[in-house]
């Protein structure tokens, strides 16, 4: 059996390989877009991130391989949720991580309250057409300049009190061990082991 990731990010991959490397499925391989040849554009034109992470995995749906998407954004309190679901585009048409930071910082200019969370939702289709998706959420606070090299996107913006550091002055492993994607994915082996556990033999010759 196996499990199609919706992304050509190697990162990405790597991360649920790493995830799914123990006995449970020791049979199962993981794939991404460009292993399985698929360069096309999937529209992700949903109001919210469960829409958007659904549409994309229902869009693959194989009968011989399970499907996973994630879709990610940041919700900012003092901006009623924005940029939400247009994290990527938050700044129009040919947005950059720089472009987006600038006008993030611009709108939040003079806001008492800076608290933010960061979202991903996992989104999972099965072989039978079932689906499920689970949520991973990480609160911080939106500063008011860049700190941190590392990372991407709004990471050297998002402050985590509690670490006294940015996400950007996290080292990658630090950072999935805190962060709202690292938090879905491991929600989402969870789940599937849970389908899956019982039928360990069945995973696992296939
Ligand atoms: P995606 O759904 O993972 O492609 O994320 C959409 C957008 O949300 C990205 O282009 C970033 O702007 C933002 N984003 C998502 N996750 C993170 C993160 O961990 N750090 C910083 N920005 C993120």
């Amino acid at each position: 059996m196996d499990i199609i990731l919706a992304s050509h990010n190697k990162n990405k991959i790597k991360e649920l390989k790493d995830l799914l490397s123990d006995s449970c499925f020791t049979g199962v391989s993981v794939k991404s877009l460009s292993d399985i040849g698929f360069f096309d554009e999937i529209e992700e034109k949903g109001s919210s991130f469960e829409e958007n992470a659904m549409i994309k995995a229902t869009a693959l749906k194989r009968d011989d391989a399970i499907i996973v998407s994630d879709d990610s954004g940041l919700c900012v309190n003092a901006l009623n949720g924005a940029p939400g679901v247009y994290s990527a585009r938050y700044s129009g048409e040919g947005a950059t991580y720089k472009s987006n930071n600038e006008l993030l910082l611009k709108n939040m200019e003079g806001a008492a309250d800076r608290s933010a969370t960061f979202v991903t939702v996992v989104a999972c289709v099965l072989p039978d057409g079932s689906s499920f998706t689970v949520r991973g959420e990480r609160p911080g606070i939106i500063l008011d300049s860049l700190r941190g090299e590392g990372g991407f996107g709004y990471d050297p913006l998002f402050y985590i009190p509690e670490m006294g550091k940015t996400f950007a002055e996290l080292s990658p492993e630090e950072k999935n061990a805190v962060s709202h994607r690292g938090m879905a994915m491991r929600a989402f082996v969870k789940r599937l082991k849970s389908i899956f556990g019982r039928d360990e033999a069945e995973m696992t010759k296939q």
